[in-house]
């Protein structure tokens, strides 16, 4: 369910400076688009949208610490046992091969694509283990009370390698590994599999009960940032607008700008430095090298001493071929689309942030947030490439080889995902209005 917020106003601002539980409203100045907005009490289960944007300021949970503290403990187990144990077991020609989450990026390794395996470990293991331990530590610490150190730098942290945390499109590429491998060799599912599924499910259920303004009050009335006097200052005044802390949202005093937010101590920009630059840069780059990751095989299957390697585009062909319709259609989407629509997603909110347009801002701006969220979900043909590589190696009768084509693929996805965080939705607005 939805509430309106109220436009901020003059007295409501000054009442809000001494907020002190996620019941009173609160001020906040909307990520994507800057209006500055009065958030009334919310009811459990109800999210605040953005007036103007529609962009979600505020999700309200029922129960936000004990049930994440619950939801990260269990997600940190299952992390860990599905990290040492067996995820499948391929056979072929009297041989077994077992495979664990770190075999695909060893393989990768040892196929001489050391910076694809680098960026699948961090994205299947280190990211998953440590925004999981960050959010974990964050709940322990709100719990226990006073006293524990680094809460605000956790919780920060925590939201930072979320996005680069990629369990559920790893298991989806592996399940795309799973109907590749059918016709090659015998693959059978290892305990390790069920444990990140629920992994997954967990995850997900922590997203969805995480209340991050809960987490950031409670976390100020816990642990309070000590700041030399005149580095920071708290919203009392609506004109010019509030600077919004981009870590924990607190609307801050625009005089802050060059400052430190009084609750976590991030740098705050009215604006993100030099956004249309490194924007521009990054999907540039990513357009550049669309091009190698569509030609140059991303993988070489080796079957009876015959070699066929194969790029994104006949990957698909193959799934089709082979009856799996709705995977080749999730691959087809994720590899050869999503790239192509991130890209000129970036392309026309660049145009409308430098020439200016004032219609449409409303639907530009959920744009950038698909932009934003889908990027991720390019990785499952990465995915299934690293644990292809590593289960099936059994010389001459069948063998997968990484091809150079992943690597310029990856890139494409990283630099379309850091091209998707450098751009600042609300510099669409301000041309707009100004
Ligand atoms: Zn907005
Ligand atoms: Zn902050």
């Amino acid at each position: 369910m939805h509430v309106p917020t109220h436009p901020a106003s003059r007295t409501a601002y000054a009442g809000l400076v001494a907020r002190e539980s996620g019941r009173r409203p609160i001020l906040l100045s909307c990520h994507d688009c800057a209006l500055p907005q009065v958030v009334p009490p919310l009811r459990n289960g109800v999210i605040a949208a953005c007036l103007r944007c529609n962009a979600t300021l505020r999700r309200s949970s029922a129960d936000p610490m004990n049930i994440v503290l619950a939801l990260s403990l269990g997600a940190a187990v299952l992390l860990a046992v599905g990290s040492v144990t067996v995820i499948a077991v391929v056979q072929a020609i009297g041989q077994r091969r077992p495979a664990f989450l770190v075999s695909g990026p060893i393989a990768l390794a040892q196929s001489g694509l050391w910076e694809l395996s680098v960026l699948v470990v961090f994205t299947t293991v280190i990211a998953p283990a440590v925004s999981t331990g960050l959010l974990l530590y964050t709940m322990v610490g709100l719990r226990l009370g006073r006293g524990f150190p680094f809460l605000q730098g956790a919780f920060a942290w925590r939201n930072r390698l979320r996005p680069w945390s990629m369990i559920e499109v790893f298991l989806v590429g592996y399940f795309v590994a799973y109907s590749k491998l059918g016709a090659l060799v015998y693959m059978q599912i290892g305990a390790g599999f069920f444990a990140l599924f629920g992994f997954m499910i967990l995850t997900i259920a922590t997203d969805a009960s995480l209340d991050k303004q809960s987490v950031w009050e409670a976390i100020e009335r816990v642990a309070p940032m000590v700041l030399p006097p005149g580095a920071a200052a708290r919203a009392d005044t609506l004109q010019p607008e509030p600077i919004s802390c981009p870590t924990c949202a607190l609307a801050c005093h625009p005089s802050a700008a060059a400052a430190s937010c009084p609750r976590c101590s991030t740098k705050l920009h009215r604006r993100k430095p030099d956004s249309l630059a490194r924007t521009a840069a990054m999907a540039m780059s990513g357009l550049i090298l669309y091009a190698p990751a569509n030609t140059f095989p991303v993988l070489t299957v080796i079957k009876l001493n015959q070699g066929s390697p194969s790029t994104i585009l006949s990957g698909v062909w193959e799934l089709l071929g082979a009856g799996q319709v709705l995977l080749a259609v999730i691959v087809f989407l994720a590899s050869v689309a999503v790239p192509v629509l991130k890209l000129l997603g970036l392309g026309v909110m660049l145009f409308v942030a430098i020439r200016g347009r004032s219609t449409h801002l409303r639907q530009l701006s959920s744009l950038y947030r698909v932009v934003a969220t889908i990027g991720r979900w390019s990785m499952i043909d990465i995915f299934m490439e690293s644990i292809l590589a590593a289960l099936v190696q059994f010389g001459g009768a069948a063998t997968i080889y990484p091809g150079s084509g992943a690597l310029a693929f990856a890139a494409v996805v990283v630099f379309t995902m850091f091209a998707a965080e450098s751009f600042d939705p609300r510099l669409m607005w301000d041309k707009a209005t100004r």
